[in-house]
């Protein structure tokens, strides 16, 4: 798309790698490759429409989750949840989605089949698998997300998220947040006990709004539900 060539912000942990078109079934993005300098991973950024300059660009941040998304695995929501950004972003012609190379909630592949073992065999949930293996609940970070929405010149964005980290971490990147977007939870028989340990120990918004205000600098009125 000739509007994202007029990119301009400067890069500083990042390098852009690659662009092109994207056609998606969903309607068609360019997208954008950025690698870390430091680790060389590659970060992508699916970018709907000219954003440059304008408020409240409805955005996602997610990190990538290969079982669920290539494999179809049910354990957890991620792929439904990316599906559900990808249309919403197509259908208002305008937005951004960055895909963020943490696996895992950043641990990588094969620590997160390492928690998902011990999960059936001890029982455990996915906070104290994850501690149980050495690692923090979540070591996600979104610095890379807030240089690239800098690098796409957004004002403000209206973010699809349920994830106070990921709201805290865009402000305290300096990205204004204009409004949230509540993203829609598939209960399934296989992710209902996962979705309540991201509720009950992550603190994911699921069905919970009140802690929104806390971090979100907005008016109540601009708030999307
Ligand atoms: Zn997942």
């Amino acid at each position: 798309m000739k509007a994202t060539d007029t990119f301009s912000s400067p890069l500083q942990l990042l390098e852009k790698y690659a662009q092109a078109e994207l056609p998606t079934r969903w309607g068609d993005f360019a997208i954008l490759v950025f690698r870390e300098k430091l680790t060389e991973v590659e970060h992508l950024a699916l970018v709907r429409g000219e954003v440059r300059g304008v408020e409240n660009v409805v955005t996602r941040l997610h990190s990538e989750c290969l079982t669920s998304e290539v494999l179809g695995s049910l354990r957890c929501d991620c792929k439904a949840q990316l599906d559900w950004a990808m249309d919403y972003i197509a259908q208002r012609k305008l937005g951004v989605l960055i895909y963020l190379r943490q696996e895992g909630r950043g641990i990588g592949l094969g620590n997160k089949i390492k928690a998902y073992a011990l999960q059936q065999q001890s029982g455990l949930d996915t906070v104290d698998a994850n501690l149980h293996l050495g690692f923090p609940d979540d070591m996600r970070s979104y610095e890379m997300a807030v240089e690239i929405l800098r690098y796409l010149g957004v004002v403000s964005v209206a973010l699809i998220t349920n994830n106070p980290k990921k709201l805290a971490g865009l402000k305290e990147g300096g990205i204004h947040i204009g409004q949230r977007i509540s993203s829609p939870i598939e209960f399934t028989s296989a992710n209902t006990e996962y979705l309540k340990t991201k509720r009950d120990k992550s603190g994911h918004l699921i069905q919970v709004d009140e802690e929104m205000d806390k971090i979100l600098d907005v008016l109540p009125s601009s708030k999307a539900s």
